[in-house]
């Protein structure tokens, strides 16, 4: 009944693109037989998981929610996957995401909208459950995953987290392989856990790190047992408060939530300073010219030659199947990405566009450097507003984009990033707090989190 519940619940939030039941009971019979046997097991055993579409699944549909990629079954598992199978989890099934996960809202999707099980106090209109991994906060917040995972390229694990009150990191650049993840802009793409508490997401992480020689950006670096390690005392610790995330249009509930939360650190042992971020209000743009320069060059290979869709008219050439098939398989989203993307890379453009943004990304990470002098960790929001009404902000990308304005800094710098829980405003809606650490230091950020959360 229980199953049949959660079932009904999961179509209706839209949050599973696939199902694999039969994947997840084969892992809990291997954990069976493992115990059975009186091996050892793994930090993942017998957990059923959700897995954002980006992963490739050997023999499961991974389509990025595109019609491009959709009957796509990949002969091939991603090694951040694999290595959560080698830790004993199983798979309940591919989940919803924006489009390539390009989005903040995941209404960017071929395969529908993604609902969070969230509602406004007195209201029965469906919310976004962020984006782009907003199948992932959605299946997770509504208890039909007990964790799942995302990528984030720009706030796509920590934001759909703060929306729908989980907990969500992204590691440092590196941690987690992008071997098998359908590429986005591969100089910023992340994976990471998203679950309830920040120790599953410990643990998590902890399953999906490490090092592979099939990503050349992989980091050839121990992975610490941040689940064991885990301690919410932060003495000797300083956290550094940017003020130029002080910024106009952030919601007087996020606010009043920072307060609360630099005072949840206090009290953990920490001393809380003043740091300044100066570059933090060009990291917006610059991002948006970075990941539509990359994508458009990842996004190239969807030719209908190799993979899933291929539109070929009678009597069409080359050209024209090319054409097609791109007209027909990218939505509206990937499309601007694209275009907006080619036209920063163009001759004449480039430096005044993408040249200009590297710089920029360049000062931001010196900013974070600076900073780091310091501080051991800084202390922000993770959004300036909670979740909205789905169909709210279809006509307006550019307010869409400013929902990642306070996630975007630490994806340019690569820095390990999560958000958690921290209340609820006054319409009822969960609100998220950003913790952002030194490169390799996910133990400093996850400590901060478990004395928030
Ligand atoms: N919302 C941002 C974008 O649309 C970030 C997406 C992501 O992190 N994958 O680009």
């Amino acid at each position: 009944e229980a199953f049949n519940a959660a079932v009904a619940e999961a179509a209706e939030l839209n949050a599973f693109i696939v199902t694999t039941p039969g994947h997840a009971l084969a892992a809990a019979d291997e954990v069976d037989q493992a115990r059975a046997a009186g091996d050892e097991l793994g930090a993942m055993a017998g957990v059923p998981i959700g897995m954002k579409d980006l992963f490739a699944t050997r023999g499961v549909q991974t389509s990025a929610a595109s019609h491009i990629l959709e009957g796509f079954r990949p002969e091939y598992e991603s090694t951040v996957s694999q290595n959560l199978w080698k830790a004993g989890a199983g798979m309940l099934g591919k989940l919803n995401l924006d489009q390539f996960a390009m989005g903040s809202s995941n209404e960017t999707s071929h395969f529908s909208n993604v609902a969070s099980p969230w509602r406004k106090a007195g209201s029965n209109q469906p919310m976004s459950p962020g984006g782009s991994s907003g199948g992932s906060s959605s299946a997770v917040a509504a208890r039909i995953a007990p964790a799942a995972t995302g990528t984030d390229t720009g706030g796509s694990i920590r934001q759909p987290a703060a929306f729908t009150g989980i907990c969500g990191i992204k590691p440092t650049y590196g941690r987690c392989s992008r071997w098998g993840v359908v590429a986005f802009a591969s100089s910023l793409d992340q994976a990471g856990p998203m679950a309830r508490s920040v120790e599953d997401c410990a643990i998590m992480l902890g399953a999906m790190a490490g090092f592979d020689s099939k990503d050349a950006t992989s980091l050839d670096m121990p992975v610490p047992d941040w689940g064991g390690a885990l301690s919410s005392d932060l003495r000797g610790k300083k956290i550094g408060i940017p003020e130029e995330y002080r910024r106009e249009g952030t919601d007087q509930a996020i606010l009043d939530a920072w307060e609360q939360g630099k005072a949840w650190l206090k009290d953990a042992g920490a001393e809380i300073v003043d740091v300044s971020l100066p570059h933090t209000k060009y990291a917006l743009p610059a991002y948006y010219i970075i990941a539509p320069a990359e994508a458009s060059s990842n996004l190239a290979r969807y030719d209908g030659v190799r993979y899933g869709l291929r539109e070929l008219p009678e009597g069409a050439g080359l050209q024209d199947m090319y054409a097609e098939t791109r007209e027909a398989g990218f939505g509206d989203e990937v499309k601007r990405r694209i275009l907006i993307g080619t036209y920063v890379l163009s001759a004449g453009f480039y430096d005044a566009y993408y040249n200009q943004a590297q710089k920029v990304r360049a000062l931001v990470a010196r900013d974070f450097e600076r900073a780091f002098g310091e501080v051991d960790l800084i202390l922000a929001p993770t959004t300036p507003t909670a979740s909205f009404p789905l169909g709210s902000m279809n006509e307006d990308p550019l307010t869409m984009y400013l929902n990642d304005v306070f996630a975007v800094p630490a994806s340019l710098a690569g820095l390990p990033a999560m958000s958690v829980p921290a209340g609820l405003n006054p319409d009822g809606l969960p609100l998220g707090l950003q913790l952002v650490g030194k490169p390799f230091d996910e133990q400093s950020v996850l400590d901060a989190g478990l004395a928030i959360e």
